[in-house]
């Protein structure tokens, strides 16, 4: 296994992020060889703890891997803390010494990855210490994972960007969009890049429509203080949702690189056709979940969630159509949706083939009392909680006659596969050790994504609406449903 050589320092080292993705991934990434001997991790935030301490709670969070006690103990010995005000210069002058301690103590010629596993409003004065505290140094390599919300609008993001690039150039800038890291996003690359059959038809002559669904059965949770200012369209649209727009939209790369398929995604989201405010409210729906009940449970209303305003305007839905302008795309709507407290957890992506130029089956079908459309093919790639992807077909219906059936080519990864397989973190973590940053958003795609944004967000500020305005425990409000069926299209949801 090749050993990757680091020290890590993990701004936000007590946090919840980095207790139950980071350590965990890390403790992966030891286990499986890429980190040994050659790597060590500073936790810093507020709290006074000591190193003993900081190790027992590396260890707790690891447990659920089920490592020896030996093991444990190998990999929290790397583990070091240090109580650190972002905003006081001092700490940051022992935090060097540390770094220089552990640099020479398990020769980690001065790779460094510093992690800000913080709220975003402490990145830019933490990237400046950096620099005026001379922690970087000119030896190894210095490198910087940001994580979510990167800007709460193209402006802040723009800021943001600024303060960080005068520290760092933007190929040491790992900006983590962690459904990058997901196994099934990664494969929309290989079916259709890997598949003649898809990318001969990956285009308006065959495609009918693209629907997008990012479902979650939960709650705002505790999160309604963050969610409040957020909202399902920052929340997850803008990230999460445009780079897999991006992902399924783009022309092939001439090779799969970094650079290659990054000039390809930015493309595409500049084919992203930029709506007058007017088009935005036309082609945006918003959502917030009211009290509902599912399968025997009651669930209260987004309004009556802890540190949620009684009168929230929040949204916890969105459902909208992209047009994309360009030879291969025009005319093929992009549905996205996505959801809180919807009837089911899961990920989806469903291509829509069109409809064989003539039905021939027609005359039968209509014997049988049956609509005369035959059903349209459907590609789905099933992101999460299961991961795979099925095919609907046209067959014929055994026996005499000849109606036609859908039947369905099915493949999942088995639970034993997926548990197996390497969390979005761990292997987001590992192309950071690499200098890999396919996975990662661009600061030129965080740049389209925002402009895209804000014009549905400006519209939707100038507008009031009626919340709540759909069930918890739904599928979402009746205007998403709506947007489809204006084009005579539906939503694909099969389990
Ligand atoms: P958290 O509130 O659990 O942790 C914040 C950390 O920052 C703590 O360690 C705290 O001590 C430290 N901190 C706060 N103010 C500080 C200061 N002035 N000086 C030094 N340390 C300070 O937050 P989290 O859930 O771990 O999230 C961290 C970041 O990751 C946020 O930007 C969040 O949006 C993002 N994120 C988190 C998750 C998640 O699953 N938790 C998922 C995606 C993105």
């Amino acid at each position: 296994m090749n050993e990757k050589i680091a020290l890590f320092t993990i701004f936000g080292g007590t946090g919840d992020l980095a207790k139950r993705k980071l350590y965990p991934s890390l403790f992966r990434l030891y286990r499986k060889g890429n980190l040994a001997e050659h790597f060590a991790v500073i936790g810093t935030a507020r709290r006074d703890w000591s190193d003993d301490h900081y190790r027992e709670i590396v260890r707790d969070t690891i447990k659920d891997l089920n490592p020896t006690t030996e093991e444990a103990e190998a990999f929290s010995s790397h583990f070091y803390y240090q109580s650190h005000n972002v905003n006081d210069s001092e700490h940051y002058d022992t935090l060097k010494k540390l770094s220089d301690t552990l640099n020479d103590k398990y020769k980690l010629g001065g790779n460094h990855i510093y992690y800000l596993a913080m709220a975003p409003q402490f990145f830019g004065t933490i990237v400046q210490h950096l620099k005026s505290q001379e922690i970087l140094t000119d030896n190894g390599f210095d490198r910087l994972v940001i994580e979510k919300p990167f800007g709460s609008d193209y402006d802040s993001a723009y800021q943001l960007n600024e303060e960080i690039r005068a520290v760092f150039p933007e190929k040491d800038i790992f900006r983590i969009d962690h459904y990058l890291g997901k196994e099934m996003i990664q494969n929309i690359s290989a079916i259709r890049f890997a598949n003649n059959i898809f990318e001969s038809q990956w285009n308006n002559r065959y495609i009918d429509n693209v629907q997008i669904t990012f479902a979650e059965s939960l709650g705002v949770e505790d999160r309604g203080g963050y969610y409040e200012h957020s909202g399902a369209l920052k929340d997850m649209v803008q990230n999460h949702i445009l780079q897999v727009v991006a992902l399924l939209a783009m022309e092939p790369p001439v090779a799969f690189s970094e650079a290659e398929i990054r000039a390809e995604k930015v493309k595409a989201l500049q084919a992203i056709r930029l709506y007058s405010e007017k088009e935005a409210l036309e082609n945006f729906v918003r959502g917030q979940y009211g009290h509902g009940k599912l399968e025997e449970q009651e669930f209260v209303s987004y309004r009556e969630e802890p540190n949620v305003d009684e009168h929230s305007q929040t949204e916890t839905f969105v459902a909208g159509k992209f047009l994309i302008d360009n030879f291969r795309w025009s005319g093929v709507p992009f549905y996205i949706r996505t959801g809180k407290r919807l009837t089911e957890k899961g990920t989806r992506i469903n291509i829509v083939f069109k409809q064989v130029p003539v039905n021939v089956f027609k005359d039968d079908i209509d014997k049988c009392g049956e609509k005369t459309d035959l059903p349209p093919n459907v590609l789905t790639i099933y992101i999460q909680p299961t991961e795979g992807f099925s095919m609907t077909l046209n067959g014929k219906e055994i026996g005499q006659g000849f109606t036609t059936t859908p039947v369905k080519l099915d493949y999942r990864h088995s639970a034993e596969t997926t548990g197996n397989s390497p969390e979005a973190y761990e292997k987001l973590l590992l192309d950071s050790l690499n200098g890999d940053g396919t996975n990662f958003s661009h600061w030129d795609e965080v740049a389209q994504s925002w402009r895209i944004v804000d014009i549905i967000r400006h519209a939707w500020d100038k507008t009031s609406v009626e919340f709540p305005n759909y069930a918890a425990g739904s599928m979402g409000p009746d205007a998403a449903f709506d947007l489809l069926a204006r084009d005579n299209f539906t939503w694909d949801w099969q389990p």
